[in-house]
């Protein structure tokens, strides 16, 4: 599948080889925004799936933002863990929200 963050589209990889791959380094996933990539596990459950993919769309955004430099890699994880539960809740809210008519 394909993703648009901002005017980019990322690739979403999620297939045996990926998870594979993303097993041996003990991840459920990562992202390139040279190569505008996204790798999830594809053997998650689908809640855990979808939750991998937004924290993992958060650090892309933080990346086109420039403002990732600002912080170390820990620093960017926590805020990254931080965000994405609460995020994970709204966003599918949002993306559906109609402004109330009058
Ligand atoms: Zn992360």
């Amino acid at each position: 599948m394909e993703l648009n963050i901002g005017p980019h589209t990322f690739e979403v990889l999620s297939d045996e080889a990926t998870s594979l791959h993303l097993a041996s380094e003990g991840r459920d996933g990562d992202s390139d925004l040279r190569n505008l990539r996204i790798r999830i596990r594809h053997d998650l459950p689908e809640s855990l799936w979808r939750e991998t993919l937004l924290h993992e769309v958060i650090h892309m955004c933080l990346a086109l933002t420039h403002l990732s430099p600002r912080w170390s890699d820990e620093e960017e994880e926590d805020l990254v863990r931080a965000l994405t539960p609460y995020l994970a809740m709204v966003v599918g809210q949002v993306g559906t929200a109609r402004r109330p008519k009058f």
